[in-house]
């Protein structure tokens, strides 16, 4: 076929998106590359700051109350970058991101230090939330095939029963679309929307608690000062009662977060400033982080609690809820967000829509089954760990907090991991690879466990357990925190 009887059998689509986070735009950038008539319709109405900084210091994005949170992006969605948008991901490390890439952080234990086939895909990027969003933004309003409509909400669907043929906007107009997509976040009404089109089946939503409250802080590396790639210990770690990491950002940012078990009150002390750098301070992973004289705090510490972990599901027993609807984002599914994922989902979301379009067309019925099962073997496992996890963690927590005897399957997975897996994992070449693919989503999430060498490996350092030096303390016990806290004076 020609190139040009190519172009012309193209089916291009008019593609409506409600929202313009990470997931809107990700689906706008693909998508509008594929061909297709694209429009966002975004509801912050602000202008596109001139530089990242500006964006981070002023951009007023209160629809994404956590775009100033620290977010790790991991390899998967630099894969996708790389693979679908290579420009994107260049102008991203142009503006300030850096790659950490495998052999960057092998730990010192490893002896082979060789390359291997796949090494290109491991790697983390890092930067600001901000800073990707508006790079992205940028991108996404200069691709021809893209119409951006900022400061106009959605109000909800247009739709000939459950047919969904357009949007109802907030100012009271209608405009028409072959496809509505939403990646209005988490807190997006979709479900009332979808439940005023008044179908006989409606979406199933499954939901849980992440258990923690998410605080973050910024800093900024004053003149002269560097902050070291990761060291022997780490950038983050678990003390039993709260857990703790430190972000990489751009332009010489960086952040730290806790994840405070939800409902531990004393823990919510961090929110004040004097305490958090307190706090911070007693982690030894942290230290090269804290030294005195390396930054400057940029922003107060902003936390965020009710964090869920949550799944929709749009066709329930075999029937589409909606036909020309495509749910896609945290507006679909959730993940704690101490796991990382949200982005690397959302960019997941808008390749295989992409390739749901490309195999389906027009046939909406089939598209709406084709993203369906697209969730539930691409998405769905990364949740159901998360979900899994989640448990396990807060089981351990109510036993701390109560006294009583923690969970025997959770704490034996919990000991298995640190003092078999983790271990391995330090001084093994391939057991790190694996565990640094199964971490940035890279591969199933059960394929770490799947793997013989990763487990013969975990298996025998889980044996030898008692004969290695017990493994180094990473901060204080729970009444210590808190009194440092206390105690913490003005700095
Ligand atoms: C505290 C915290 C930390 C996180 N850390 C990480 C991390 O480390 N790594 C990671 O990958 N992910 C992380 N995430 C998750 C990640 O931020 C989300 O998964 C991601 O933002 C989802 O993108 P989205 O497009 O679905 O939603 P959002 O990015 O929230 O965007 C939704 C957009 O829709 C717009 N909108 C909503 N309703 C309407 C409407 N009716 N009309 C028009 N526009 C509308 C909003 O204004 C907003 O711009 C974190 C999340 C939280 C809460």
């Amino acid at each position: 076929m020609t190139e040009s009887a190519t172009a012309i059998d193209f089916d291009q689509q008019d593609i409506a998106i409600v929202g313009g986070g990470m997931s809107g735009m990700l689906a706008a950038l693909v998508l509008a590359r594929d061909g297709h008539r694209v429009t966002v319709y975004e509801r912050d109405d602000t202008d596109l700051p001139a530089t990242a900084d500006e964006a981070f210091d002023r951009w007023d994005r209160r629809g994404a109350p956590h775009a100033r949170q620290s977010h790790a992006l991991l390899a998967r969605l630099r894969r996708i970058l790389r693979d679908r948008a290579p420009d994107v991901l260049d102008e991203l490390l142009a503006q300030g991101a850096t790659e950490i890439s495998v052999e960057r952080i092998l730990p010192p234990d490893i002896d082979d230090r060789e390359p291997r086939p796949g090494d290109d895909d491991l790697a983390l990027l890092c930067c600001r939330r901000l800073t990707i969003e508006w790079v992205l933004r940028r991108a996404v309003t200069a691709e021809p095939g893209v119409t951006w409509r900022g400061g106009l909400g959605v109000a909800g669907l247009l739709a000939e029963g459950t047919d969904v043929r357009g949007l109802r906007l907030e100012d009271g107009t209608t405009v028409t679309a072959d496809l509505v997509v939403v990646g209005g976040g988490r807190n997006s009404p979709v479900l009332d929307w979808i439940a005023a089109l008044g179908g006989s089946v409606q979406p199933v939503e499954e939901q849980s608690e992440a258990g923690i409250v998410y605080l973050s802080r910024f800093y900024r590396l004053r003149d002269g000062q560097e902050l070291p790639l990761l060291t022997k210990d780490g950038a983050g770690g678990d003390l039993g009662y709260v857990a703790f990491a430190g972000f990489y950002g751009d332009n010489r940012t960086f952040s730290i977060t806790f994840g405070v078990p939800t409902g531990d009150r004393d823990l919510m002390a961090l929110r004040d400033a004097d305490a958090w750098e307190a706090a911070i301070r007693t982690l030894k992973p942290l230290e090269p982080w804290t030294a005195d004289g390396l930054a400057e705090p940029i922003t107060d510490v902003e936390s965020m609690a009710r964090l869920k972990n949550r799944v929709r599901r749009f066709v329930v027993d075999g029937e589409p809820v909606a036909t020309g609807l495509v749910v896609i984002g945290d507006a679909a599914l959730a993940t704690n967000p101490w796991y990382g994922k949200g982005c690397s989902l959302a960019g997941i979301a808008a390749e295989e829509l992409s390739n749901a379009l490309a195999e389906h067309g027009r046939d909406r019925v089939a598209l709406a089954h084709a993203m369906d099962a697209s969730v539930r073997t691409e998405l769905e496992p990364h949740y159901t760990v998360a979900v899994r996890q989640d448990a396990d963690r807060i089981k351990l927590h109510g036993a701390m907090r109560d006294g009583s005897e923690p969970d025997a399957m959770a704490a034996a997975t919990r000991d298995f991991v640190l003092t078999g897996l983790l271990p391995a994992s330090r001084t093994d070449a391939d057991v790190f690879r694996a565990f640094f693919r199964s971490f940035n989503m890279l591969d199933a999430p059960d394929a770490l466990l799947r793997d013989e060498k990763v487990m013969t490996a975990a298996f025998a350092a889980h044996a030898k357990k008692d004969e290695r030096p017990p493994a180094p303390t990473l901060g204080p016990d729970r009444d210590e925190f808190l009194a440092v806290m206390a105690g913490a004076t003005p700095r």
